[in-house]
């Protein structure tokens, strides 16, 4: 037998517009692997739930679907990979999303003796990704995602699959008006990464139509061989 997965090293990035479940992948890398995810939303929403001063300064930002600015990430990122639980990689969640940004992390992850990365894209047709932010929910506590259509009750009932009690909301930016910007925001933007990584060759394509252990079986096989 091929030995475990998580024996390795590897950065992953994971791309794909906005609600593809790039987050929901990251956190089973996150078991598979054993490398911490990074998720640069999740890291300005705590930011901002916080107060903090980078907080108040990007939460219309976010609020508008709008892109934090490249230098304010990239140091955001750069600090996060000083911590020593990256020592074995990462799951990139949300990072890169502009050319500069990407251009960045070469750099970032040179620094830090980082592998390249596997860039993982993951395809779900825009019509579905309207349906599925549309019903997406997210616990403010834990950031744990759920959806209207499959987890009414536990929503109903405020828990978490693990019983703790849970803080369910719809994100702000998860509205239509924002969704629909956050979509043109991405082709603009961040598809251009697509090509970017396919002609450096790191380019993997995952269909993220079907369930959420379906999609992340197809990404293990994609990872199979790939790390340092
Ligand atoms: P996400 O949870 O990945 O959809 O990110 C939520 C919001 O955080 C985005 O709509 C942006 O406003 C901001 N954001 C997250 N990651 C980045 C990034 N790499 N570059 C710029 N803005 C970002």
């Amino acid at each position: 037998m091929r030995p475990a997965l998580s024996v390795n090293r590897y950065s992953v990035v994971l791309l794909g517009a906005i609600g593809v479940g790039k987050g929901t992948q990251a956190k089973k890398l996150v078991d598979a692997l054993k490398v911490p995810q990074i998720s640069t939303g999740d890291i300005l929403r705590a930011e901002v739930a916080a107060k903090s001063e980078l907080g108040l300064q990007v939460q219309a930002v976010l609020d508008r679907g709008d892109l934090v600015a490249d230098d304010l990430l990239i140091e955001l990122v750069r600090n996060r990979l000083t911590k020593p639980d990256t020592a074995r990689g990462a799951i990139f969640d949300g990072f890169p999303r502009t050319i500069p940004q990407a251009d960045a992390l070469d750099g970032l992850l040179e620094e830090q003796s980082m592998p390249t990365p596997v860039v993982i894209s993951i395809e779900v047709p825009d019509d579905q990704i309207v349906q599925r932010l549309a019903s997406r929910r997210v616990c403010l506590t834990c950031g744990a995602t759920f959806s209207t259509e499959t987890d009414a009750s536990l929503i109903a009932a405020h828990r978490c699959p693990d019983g703790r009690s849970a803080q369910i909301l719809q994100r702000e930016d998860d509205k239509p008006e924002t969704v629909q910007k956050r979509l043109a925001v991405y082709r603009e933007k961040t598809a251009p990464l697509l090509e970017y990584y396919r002609r450096k060759r790191l380019l993997r394509n995952v269909s993220g139509v079907g369930g959420a252990n379906e999609v992340f079986a197809r990404i293990l096989i994609d990872l199979d061989g790939a790390s340092e």
